[in-house]
């Protein structure tokens, strides 16, 4: 059974992501800080998946993850570098501490977490990785300057990994959805909301299965040819 790593899959998008990978037949460890507070899916504990604490912030706990998961699983196919948290403000505003606690989790821990995974997948010739990133990262965002830093370096660590690891069989890509309706976007309250699905061509905010349809596509055999790409689920707000 091929198997999958999730950071951040304890709700929202990286939920979504472990649910739709454990019934494309994934066996899934998905990530949380209190992994004893999430409801279980149960699609992915019937898989034979299982919830693994991982607090993003420490370069350490990246590598102790993907040693966790190796021990159970002995392969991973797999790596979705989806855990994030934002910061909105104005930049003059943010502490130094916040900028360094949100580009640790957001932009450290994915090249953390794939230094950690590729002895074993070049070891075994195959592998993909997906990282998950913003709209904000491709066009940037005011009042998300830090956010937005932070994503767009995960799509130059995209186009940059895919080079360095394609000859090893494995792929590297990159989801940079739009808007989507998770507690992420909550605080924006629910009248920027409907303004921003209005200002969506689609006309609707995305969901969680949108972006894990992505996901899902790149992980796929029929996504095996795509590597150093940004696939953008955005209802064509950003095009
Ligand atoms: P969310 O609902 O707030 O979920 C965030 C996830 O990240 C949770 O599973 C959380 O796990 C985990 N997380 C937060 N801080 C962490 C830390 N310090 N260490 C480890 N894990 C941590 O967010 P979401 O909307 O699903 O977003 C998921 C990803 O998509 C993020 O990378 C986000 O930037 C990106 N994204 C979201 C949107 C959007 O509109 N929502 C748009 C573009 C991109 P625990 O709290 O259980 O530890």
């Amino acid at each position: 059974m091929k198997t999958a790593l999730v950071t951040g899959g304890s709700r929202g998008i990286g939920a979504a992501i472990a649910h739709r990978l454990s019934a494309d037949g994934f066996r899934v460890c998905a990530t949380s800080r209190r992994p004893e507070s999430v409801t279980p899916d149960p699609l992915l504990l019937e898989r034979d998946g299982f919830y693994a604490p991982f607090a993003a912030e420490e370069a350490a706990n990246c590598v102790k993850l993907v040693d966790t998961v190796l021990e159970k699983f002995c392969q991973l196919d797999i790596l979705v570098c989806n855990a994030g948290v934002s910061w909105r403000g104005l930049t003059q505003d943010m502490s130094e501490e916040d900028y360094r606690y949100l580009m640790a989790v957001d932009l450290d821990a994915a090249f953390y977490c794939c230094k950690a995974v590729l002895p074993h997948m070049i070891r075994r010739k195959s592998g993909k990785i997906v990282l998950i990133s913003s709209m904000w990262g491709q066009v940037g965002g005011a009042c998300e300057v830090a956010y937005s830093a932070a994503k767009a370096g995960l799509i130059g660590l995209t186009k940059a990994l895919a080079k360095e690891v394609g000859p090893s069989g494995i792929t590297v890509n990159c989801v940079a959805p739009g808007v989507i309706d998770t507690e992420m976007n909550q605080a924006l309250g629910p009248q920027a909301l409907a303004d921003l699905a209005e200002e969506t061509p689609l006309g609707r905010l995305g969901s969680v299965q949108d972006v894990a349809g992505c996901v899902s596509y790149l992980c796929s055999d029929d996504g095996g040819f795509l590597t150093g790409q940004v696939i953008a689920p955005n209802g064509g707000l950003v095009i």
